[in-house]
């Protein structure tokens, strides 16, 4: 019998019965990161959260682990190095996060641009303002639309954004071959050409030593005042106290955020600002998808030990 921890309840049709594994999951919430550390010894596999904080002591006290699945296909969250040196395999849950973290930013984008959430507020609290010069937002078509990390969730991004009449440029680490550039109708640009002409400026990278504050004050000021920045990728591939500054001093038009660079903490200073659209991290939040999430993290450990690992991230 292998035993398998999971770091955070989900939702019941997630899991079904396996034979040959028994499930330590929490009733409901997370398991504390004492709680982790008590359960780790015994089990052979553990399934993490992309919120879980997965390090090298908590690895180390997994004397029988074998294989961490996270739930996510962002995985910035475990010390990968520290597992491959114990000689743990991790795996990581992609392609199904796309189309719902593609749906997410688009709706961000199309906020931005019209300012819904904005008008919204208002007529709860009875303050809006009625009339043909007021409400004015900005036209997404025709517009540019410069996505940073041209992966699976860029090009599903930029998929939606073609259909809206908008213009791609992107930037990424790999230049796409010319037949997924035309399929994208997507012009390969420096990052410092995308700052300056982008309209809407999306990021789509993971969080790596690279990344890590790859957009910060330079970059900013580059960007047009009319500019609006996305990140639905990770928090600190922003450094976010140089965005807070380039929005207090409107050196763009504005942002939408999903993932903040030391979430679950949201800086006041964000918070109190009135040009930028905050949720907290809902990319992959829909039941459809963290049903299928778990299930992709699931299946991962089993066909680990089936002999037959897969979306390993650490070959
Ligand atoms: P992906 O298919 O691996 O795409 C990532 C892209 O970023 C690739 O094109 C990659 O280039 C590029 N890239 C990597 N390092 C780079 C660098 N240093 N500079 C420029 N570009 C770089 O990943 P994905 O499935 O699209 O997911 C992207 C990220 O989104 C995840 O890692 C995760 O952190 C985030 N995410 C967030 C949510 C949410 O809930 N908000 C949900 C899902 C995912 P190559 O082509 O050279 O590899």
């Amino acid at each position: 019998m292998k035993r398998i921890l999971v770091a955070h309840a989900l939702f019941p049709e997630s899991f079904p019965t396996l034979k040959g594994f028994e499930i330590i999951k929490p009733q409901k919430g997370a398991f504390s990161s004492e709680e982790l550390m008590q359960h780790i010894p015994s089990c052979d596999a553990f399934i993490s959260m992309f919120n879980t904080p997965v390090s090298a002591h908590l690895l180390s006290l997994g004397k029988n682990l074998k294989v961490v699945s996270n739930v996510g296909v962002g995985y910035n969250n475990i010390d990968v190095d520290a597992a491959t040196r114990l000689g743990i395999t991790v795996c990581n849950t992609p392609d199904v996060v796309t189309e719902p973290t593609a749906e997410l930013t688009i709706a961000l984008l199309l906020d931005l641009a019209r300012g819904i959430t904005r008008s919204h507020v208002a007529m709860h609290q009875k303050q809006e303002k009625w009339g043909v010069l007021e409400n004015i937002g900005m036209d997404v078509y025709g517009k540019t639309l410069g996505i940073i990390g041209f992966g699976r969730i860029g090009k599903a991004v930029a998929k939606r954004a073609l259909a809206m009449g908008m213009r791609i440029v992107y930037y990424s680490r790999t230049k796409q071959a010319d037949a997924i550039e035309k399929e994208y109708q997507a012009t390969y640009v420096s990052l410092e050409q995308l700052m300056k002409t982008s309209d809407f400026i999306s990021l789509h990278t993971p969080l790596t030593s690279q990344t890590h504050h790859l957009i910060g004050k330079k970059e900013l000021e580059l960007c047009k005042p009319t500019a609006y920045l996305i990140n639905t990728a990770r928090g600190a591939v922003v450094h976010e106290e140089a965005l807070i500054e380039a929005l207090q001093q409107e050196m763009i038009a504005g942002a939408a955020l999903d993932v903040y660079e030391f979430e679950p903490q949201v800086s006041d200073s964000l918070r109190c600002l009135t040009n930028v659209l905050l949720v907290p991290h809902i990319g992959t939040a829909t039941r459809e998808t963290r049903n299928h999430m778990a299930a992709m993290a699931l299946q991962n450990v089993v066909e680990y030990f089936n002999g037959n690992p897969v979306r390993v991230v650490n070959p």
